[in-house]
């Protein structure tokens, strides 16, 4: 619903805060979550994110999530798919080419990351090509097993 995520841009910072705090919540519980089974683990966490992220960002349940990276706006709904936008042909009012009733997702993007304060240049970032594989998949467990290894590097 474009309501919806419109909404969510417009409040980036918020849910961007709120995604941050579930994230720590677990890496905390990783031990919980090693325990009973990642995998075991996957089917429900992967429905739970859909639901809540296809609700909020009209996610396309990549499993590769970038949002925290593209201002809350999911660039899954390019209609090109494009995880690094914008394409050459947004049109002079914001509107995408594709489908002008539609606000160019990357123009939305960039107006979510200006609320994300100094978390701004993550927009900057190249994202890699998605990786099929991942579709359907939980990102929240995948971003939660990355952290975790990265605390144990240090
Ligand atoms: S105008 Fe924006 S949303 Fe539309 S196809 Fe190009 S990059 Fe994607």
């Amino acid at each position: 619903m474009k309501t919806m995520r419109y909404w969510s841009v417009r409040h980036a910072r918020g849910l961007h805060w709120l995604y941050q705090g579930l994230e720590t919540l677990l890496v905390f519980l990783h031990p919980v979550l090693n325990w009973v089974g990642y995998e075991r683990l996957e089917t429900p966490f992967s429905r739970l994110e859909s639901a809540v992220k296809g609700l909020l960002f009209d996610s396309q349940s990549c499993g590769q999530c970038t949002l925290g990276n593209t201002g809350m706006a999911c660039p899954m709904n390019c209609p090109k798919t494009l995880r690094n936008g914008p394409c050459g042909g947004v049109r002079a009012d914001g509107g995408c080419e594709i489908q002008p009733e539609m606000t160019c997702v990357w123009v939305t993007a960039w107006e979510g990351s200006q609320k994300l304060g100094n978390q701004e240049s993550t927009i900057q970032i190249i994202q890699p090509p998605l990786d099929v594989r991942n579709k359907g998949t939980s990102a929240w467990l995948r971003a939660t097993r990355k952290k975790v290894a990265e605390n144990h590097a240090v």
